[in-house]
């Protein structure tokens, strides 16, 4: 057990601090071009050739070193990801176990590393997707059911016009020398002697971006993006439900960095021009009020105002009494039904409260409030 433990630690021992800088053996810079290194990896490799140095343990080292480092450098995924991680990076399984060996199968930093490379990934294939935003139009119960287009003009984050959001003025960016583009970084904390922990971090030169540029815009101070108004139309279609949600995809904040959202319209009745009427579903409702005389006695009529223009006629011959709480219902004065099944439209419902002499009774005031 003990002994287990050991053998647990010399391995992490290995993993972590045997680590070559292959740019150093091969005495390039680390912005060195594919050119220069296998100029560089040919010079090298002559020179240290065992077939030059027979016998020399320390230059047949060497020589196999150039090969490792050129192994790495000439090939750009590996070069990547020895550019973010080290060489640690290609030992622990970046190649999907390749050349991993030998490491008795222990990876202190698997799902170190599984991060990391999911985060490369998303860089490199897709952004990640930006916020959605929420505005709301009100719109009166008369347009919900005649329905209406409307503009609405909404503040929001576009790409700087200037320099079409890249931030720079040259409108050239370059990959920022400290982190290699990846925008991260690896920190090393020494835990112990010869025992490091790895941190990743957000590179500070260019915050997170992996990109700088030298002169800034001064449209948009660098930023690549300004807020500025837009404009929308949207159509309200006759009977739309209230607090329907219309969606604009792709339409909220644009950003460089990253896809944009949608933009959500909530649809909202005011409560203007009601006419009196409210809503349920697809029903209309109203409570209309009749004096004691009226209720008893019959013989009245009223013209409501309706939203299409066709004013609604309730009425009662002489003789004819209501009750209070009667519900009286008009076939087809409800709300237009968007998808047509059934009836077109839904039905009109009035509710009758009689008044009693002396002002509205406690029961019709709290029906008035309702509606
Ligand atoms: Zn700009
Ligand atoms: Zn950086």
């Amino acid at each position: 057990m003990k002994w287990n433990i050991l053998a647990l630690f010399t391995v992490l021992l290995t993993v972590v601090t045997c680590e070559i800088d292959y740019y150093g053996v091969l005495g390039v810079s680390k912005q060195a071009s594919e050119k220069e290194i296998k100029s560089a990896y040919r010079n090298l490799s002559k020179k240290y050739h065992p077939d030059k140095n027979p016998g020399n343990e320390e230059a047949h080292q060497k020589f196999i070193e150039i090969g490792e480092a050129y192994e790495v450098l000439s090939d750009d995924e590996k070069r990547g990801v020895y550019d973010r991680y080290g060489a640690d990076g290609l030992k622990n399984g970046g190649q999907g176990g390749r050349g991993g060996g030998g490491g008795g199968g222990f990876d202190p930093f698997g799902d170190f590393f599984g991060f990391g490379r999911h985060q490369q990934q998303q860089q490199r294939n897709q952004k990640p997707r930006g916020s959605d935003t929420e505005v709301a139009v009100d719109v009166s119960l008369k347009d919900f059911y005649l329905g209406e287009t409307f503009q609405f003009t909404v503040e929001m984050q576009n790409l700087c016009g200037t320099c079409s959001g890249t931030g720079s003025k040259d409108n050239k960016t370059h990959t920022c020398s400290t982190c290699n583009g990846s925008g991260v970084r690896i920190v090393k904390r020494q835990l112990a002697p010869g025992m490091f922990q790895q941190i990743q971090t957000t590179c500070d030169q260019c915050h997170g971006k992996g990109k700088t540029i030298q002169h800034k815009c001064s449209t948009c101070n660098g930023q690549g993006v300004v807020r500025g108004k837009r404009q929308y139309d949207i159509f309200v279609e006759p009977g739309t439900s209230r607090d329907h949600v219309h969606v604009l995809s792709g339409e909220s904040n644009h950003s460089p960095d990253h896809v944009s959202g949608d933009l959500k319209i909530l649809v909202r009745e005011s409560g203007k021009e009601s006419y009196g009427y409210r809503r349920r579903g697809d029903n209309l409702y109203r409570t209309e009020a009749l004096t004691l005389k009226e209720a008893v006695a019959g013989g009245w009529r009223r013209e409501l105002m309706f939203f299409d223009d066709e004013n609604i006629t309730l009425s009662r011959p002489s003789g004819k009494s209501v009750m209070s709480g009667e519900i009286e219902v008009i076939k087809g004065k409800g709300m237009p039904r968007p998808d047509h099944h059934a009836e077109e439209f839904g039905d009109l419902v009035i509710d009758y409260v009689v008044v009693m002499p002396g002002g509205v009774s406690n029961k019709a005031k709290y029906l008035r409030d309702e509606l």
